[in-house]
């Protein structure tokens, strides 16, 4: 999980530019309500990077389907501003993989508010994230919970590089591996965030089912080790894992928890 580099033009002249070739009835709707969103579009900003009580925009039927047109039915230029989202991030990582849950390809874009409860976002630049076909689902309509927001804003959260997602292994009596958060070292409200964030998206239970094929693949990797050796082999791998992935990466924090069993897990690989 690492943070995505919002693009750097100017939102409101993206935005415009996203609707100057739409057609007829949705063009003169959307200059007649310009002036509106961009109103909006300075809400939005004067409220980051806490994003807290931005209210659903009320309003008719007709006008939402409007609005979501620039989303719904999207021109060229549109496109291009979705795509740019994806390949001006730093890393291959950033680039394709859902920074929400840190596994799966990027291949669908998250309002992270809702297109539905905040229709006037549909086509702004600066609420679009690429993510998951499985965390957007999972994110749904949600926005806030427990008072704070419901979810990690990838542009605006900026405590990703704290650790806060541990990995426990024990091998005694048998090979027993699970994760939990330990918030204690963020902020608030980031440790609401964080807390409602894994919640909604299911995430402790969704590394609990990926880690068992990368700690097989580790082990079969680091057989026939001494154990000074092993100890350098996994300190390699943390340091490139970690500096592609970021700390709070699921196979980082199996890697920690390897190292500091690494007695044990030599003599589970040995056995
Ligand atoms: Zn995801």
């Amino acid at each position: 999980m690492k943070n995505l580099i919002p693009l750097q033009d100017n939102v409101k002249l993206a935005y415009r530019s996203s609707f100057s070739s739409k057609q007829e009835p949705y063009l003169s709707f959307l200059n007649a309500h310009l002036a509106h969103v961009e109103q909006a579009i300075d809400a939005y900003h004067a409220a980051a990077p806490l994003l807290l009580n931005l209210q659903p925009q009320m309003m008719s039927d007709t006008d939402r389907v409007n609005f979501q047109s620039i989303y719904s039915s999207k021109t060229k230029e549109f496109r291009s501003y979705l795509a740019l989202l994806r390949t001006s991030q730093p890393t291959n990582f950033q680039k394709d993989i859902c920074q929400y849950c840190g596994i799966n390809l990027n291949r669908s874009i998250d309002h992270f508010f809702p297109k539905e409860t905040y229709p006037m976002f549909s086509g702004v630049i600066s609420n679009l994230i690429p993510c998951c076909k499985d965390c957007n689902q999972l994110k749904g309509l949600k926005t806030y919970s427990n008072g704070q927001r419901s979810f990690i804003n990838l542009y605006h959260d900026t405590y990703l590089n704290i650790p806060f997602l541990i990995c426990n292994v024990h091998f005694i009596p048998t090979l027993n591996i699970n994760f939990t958060l330990d918030l204690a070292g963020l902020p608030q409200p980031a440790q609401l965030i964080v807390s409602n964030h894994f919640r909604e998206l299911n995430l402790l239970q969704t590394y609990n089912s990926a880690i068992g094929t990368f700690f097989e693949s580790t082990a079969r990797e680091c057989r026939g080790y001494d154990n000074a050796s092993l100890r350098d082999s996994i300190t390699r791998k943390i340091n490139s894992l970690e500096s592609v992935q970021g700390t709070n990466c699921f196979q980082v924090a199996l890697l920690k928890a390897l190292l500091q069993n690494i007695n044990h897990f030599h003599g589970f690989i040995n056995q």
